[in-house]
């Protein structure tokens, strides 16, 4: 019997943990420097390897049916999990059970680059979101040398993260395109902006949002939606009702209960502001 996407999901989830502690061995061990620099990559290179680490203990622990594969040309640092026995093809998504997109973020940046921005109408629903939240850390053997370090690792189904996030949208002002309605006027059947996020000024959130909808400034998109931290926080009039969505989505929703503890025991104004004891 083949498995089934959810139990595939359910492995990778349970031994991520441990994947995490065996990567924070050998970075230990191998990734020794002096300075340690942020936005140097190493964040992706956490990622990737995050990806082997799992393989090596799927196949400890007796797990030979599936295994992760890293997708190439992608934009982001993706995974499919693969069924060993089926030919996989990455651009009919054949002999693949799910895909986990994977980001990093640096614990001591007061906000991470990384945006989990991809619309809710593009998850498949059993694709993964995995967040590893590190930073440098003084090695414990020699003086003056520091190694990265995975603090904290997330890991749930991105659906619920999405749904949370799109409400929170929604509660500071923001809206998202809707069809037959697109502010470029786009003919109906053409447009490619359906779903599309704008800021409560009418801004676009992303590049790909509508051009008419491109900011004033330096920069031509907002690249507030989908802060792997800001999307969790409301300011102002909208901070109360923030909250209460929050608590909805984390009672209904096991993924986004998990993602706000996660962010909660590691920044403390999310918890702070949504007051919740973690
Ligand atoms: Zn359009």
């Amino acid at each position: 019997m083949p498995r089934t996407p959810e139990e595939a999901a359910q492995i990778i989830m349970r031994y991520t943990p441990q994947a995490c502690q065996e990567q924070n061995q050998f970075m230990a061990e191998v990734f020794q420097t002096r300075g340690g620099r942020i936005g140097s990559g190493m964040g992706g290179v956490i990622e990737a390897l995050w990806g082997f680490y799992l393989n090596r203990i799927l196949l400890r622990e007796g797990v030979t049916d599936i295994q992760l594969a890293w997708i190439y040309g992608h934009e982001y640092n993706d995974f499919a999990c693969i069924d060993i026995a089926s030919e996989w093809d990455p651009e009919t998504r054949q002999g693949e059970l799910l895909r986990i997109e994977v980001k990093s973020m640096v614990a001591s940046a007061d906000e991470s680059k990384a945006h989990f921005d991809r619309l809710s109408s593009e998850f498949l629903p059993d694709e993964l979101l995995a967040v590893f939240l590190w930073d440098w850390a003084p090695s414990t053997a020699t003086a003056n040398l520091v190694h990265p370090r995975i603090h904290d690792q997330f890991i749930n189904k991105a659906t619920g993260v999405a749904a949370l996030r799109d409400a929170l949208h929604i509660n500071r002002g923001g809206t998202f395109v809707v069809e037959g309605h697109c502010p470029d006027n786009c003919a109906p059947g053409t447009c490619s902006h359906v779903h599309e996020p704008l800021n409560s000024a009418g801004k676009r959130e992303r590049i790909s949002g509508p051009i008419s909808t491109r900011g004033t400034g330096k920069s031509s998109y907002a690249a507030n939606f989908g802060g792997l931290l800001r999307m969790l926080t409301s300011r102002g009039a909208t901070a109360a009702t923030g909250a209460r969505i929050i608590k909805e989505h984390m009672a209904a929703n096991a993924s986004a209960n998990e993602y706000v503890r996660f962010m909660a025991r590691n920044y403390s104004r999310i918890s702070r502001r949504n007051k919740f004891e973690t």
